[in-house]
């Protein structure tokens, strides 16, 4: 536990990915800057990379901005396409599992965004259990979000099988508050998607929401996985671009080094996937600016990072570590993986 503790600290920290940020930037407002903490990597960089990484803005601060990198992002990759090739061709298994035969299941859905991703695997859900109510929890803190889900709902027709509770809340108020009413709560399907960068100690996180797996339960995880581009890159430039009060840079590779350390088993998927960044290599061109902050997630990267800096990340990006080249476009790897966990035994 220690150890993953430790490891989240000195390793992985960096920026935010993948999402509506500005929740975040009002969570954490007042830790703004960007300031490396690993000391020895201070010390190997020397003062010019110190002095550059404080003067780079996060991209949280734009929301419009981060929106649209985001939206780009969405564009240019295959994200949402490899989630739901998995939630279409492994989940099902996985969610026939569940329940124990009972006629109700309860599911929790941490940071669930606009709730597209949920109510396609509660679809799948209802298929494996027909008959079967479910109790449904959103913990998702953006009221923009919470809104766009509650559309989303109320377009969608045959959800009368669920009951929605929202919550407002941050996945460690969530848990505050079901120890404050001293609320039993078992599930049986907990996910969190693309969420662990935002939480102080995506290692707690894991274990508190695996505490709360009833018989046959299953917490289903997915981050980028630790030997995709992010990984290569985050482990490179963490402290030059990153703002480790705003987000971990976690990987799937944290994540599984902690539960080995721990002695706990779990299903592993990695979901192929794929981002067009061949605009990044376009000087001043729009869309690779956006595109580079969103890789970066630091504010105009192109104008505010040093030569030295920008000349190092886009090497890196276009490095087989990290991209193929072919027919002049340069493909990132942005694979995901997908962590499933059973009921603590
Ligand atoms: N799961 C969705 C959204 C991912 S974006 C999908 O894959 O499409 C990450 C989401 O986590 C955002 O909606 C954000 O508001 C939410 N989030 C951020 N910090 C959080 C926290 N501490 N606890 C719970 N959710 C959080």
């Amino acid at each position: 536990m220690l150890g993953f503790s430790a490891h989240i600290t000195r390793n992985n920290i960096s920026a935010p990915l993948f999402l509506h940020l500005e929740q975040q930037f009002h969570y954490h407002s007042g830790l703004h800057v960007c300031k490396p903490k690993n000391e020895s990597h201070i010390a190997v960089l020397g003062s010019r990379f110190v002095a550059m990484a404080s003067s780079l803005r996060s991209l949280v601060h734009d929301d419009s901005r981060y929106q649209k990198s985001f939206q780009l992002f969405l564009e240019c990759s295959s994200e949402h396409q490899c989630m739901r090739d998995f939630i279409n061709n492994i989940l099902p298994d996985i969610l026939a599992s569940i329940g124990d035969g009972k006629s109700h299941l309860n599911v929790i859905g941490v940071g669930s965004g606009a709730g597209e991703i949920d109510l396609e695997m509660l679809s799948k859900l209802h298929l494996q259990h027909p008959g079967v109510t479910v109790d449904n929890e959103v913990v998702e803190p953006s009221s923009q979000q919470l809104l766009n889900y509650k559309v989303l709902v109320s377009r969608t027709p045959d959800l009368e099988y669920i009951n929605f509770t929202f919550n407002k809340m941050t996945a460690s108020e969530f848990e505050e508050d079901l120890k404050r009413k001293k609320m039993i709560k078992k599930a049986d399907f907990i996910h969190m998607i693309q969420m662990l960068y935002y939480v102080k100690d995506p290692e707690a996180t894991v274990s508190f929401f695996q505490s709360l797996l009833d018989k046959n339960g299953k917490l289903l995880i997915i981050l980028v996985s630790g030997e995709s581009g992010w990984g290569k890159l985050w482990r490179t430039y963490r402290s030059e671009l990153c703002n480790t009060e705003i987000s971990q840079c976690v990987t799937t590779g944290d994540i599984k080094s902690f539960l080995d350390s721990s002695g706990i088993r779990y299903q592993n998927y990695t979901l192929p996937s794929q981002m067009d960044i061949t605009e990044c290599f376009s000087e001043g061109d729009e869309k690779g600016e956006l595109l580079l902050d969103f890789l970066t997630e630091v504010l105009d990267f192109s104008k505010t990072a040093s030569p030295e800096l920008k000349a190092g990340v886009l090497e890196l990006l276009r490095h087989p570590d990290c991209s193929v080249e072919s027919n002049g476009k340069v493909i990132f790897n942005n694979n995901l993986e997908v962590i499933v966990l059973n009921q603590l035994t």
